[in-house]
């Protein structure tokens, strides 16, 4: 099924259903999220969505409230900013490295999930997503060396793998590549351009204005 521009953008939810509250999938993917949990399972783990389908209005939020510092940026060794000393182009810089620009997440697709082993927390608490849970002695750890050997028999893979330049690793980030890769096709410099021209985020104007650098360094690696 091809998607449709309102789709690869987080504008519309008529790719997907809602398969546990608060979580709705892109259609093609119920089957493949259910066996990949039910194998967790029978594992021993009990893999878990942290996140699913996000729309382009809750990106828009997240993205507003960093730029506007109302929610915290930090650095690329997961410390607090001060953004105040940032330049546009800088604190634009700087979201990017955590948070994807609306309209460019790939959670918009409703197949990336962000996902955890509910197992390994206490009650009580939370998963926060970040590196040392997914590094030896993590609460993640053991599934995500799980998820490296098995996650591809059902067609997803982690899409964030680079530590290069670009978007922070993320180990918890699972994709299923039959669907995914049709919205990666799908997706264009273009298709961004015009959702930053007429929708109000913040730091758009410096985007457009570097889109040539902001578009292959975030997105553009990730989305081929
Ligand atoms: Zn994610």
């Amino acid at each position: 099924m091809a998607f449709t521009k309102q789709q690869l953008l987080g504008l519309t939810e008529s790719h997907l259903i809602e398969l546990y509250p608060n979580h709705k999938v892109h259609i093609d993917v119920v089957n493949a999220i259910t066996d990949l949990q039910k194998a967790s399972r029978e594992a021993g783990f009990d893999l878990r969505l942290a996140s699913s389908f996000r729309s382009f209005e809750r990106q828009k939020t997240i993205w507003n409230k960093k730029a506007k510092g109302q929610l915290a940026c930090f650095d690329k060794n997961e410390r607090p900013l001060d953004i105040s000393a940032c330049s546009p182009f800088e604190l634009a810089d700087t979201i990017c490295f955590f948070s994807a620009i609306p309209g460019t997440s790939r959670h918009h697709w409703g197949c990336d999930f962000d996902i955890f082993d509910f197992n390994a927390y206490p009650a009580g608490k939370t998963p926060q997503l970040k590196q040392s849970e997914f590094t030896p002695g993590g609460e993640n750890f053991p599934v995500y060396q799980w998820l490296l050997k098995h996650a591809a028999d059902f067609g997803f893979y982690f899409p964030f793998t680079q530590t290069h330049d670009g978007v922070c690793p993320e180990p918890w980030h699972i994709s299923f590549k039959p669907v995914s890769e049709l919205a990666q096709k799908q997706y264009s410099k273009h298709l961004l351009i015009d959702i930053l021209s007429t929708q109000p985020v913040l730091l758009a104007d410096v985007i457009l204005k570097y889109i040539d650098y902001f578009y292959p360094k975030y997105i553009g690696q990730y989305h081929v």
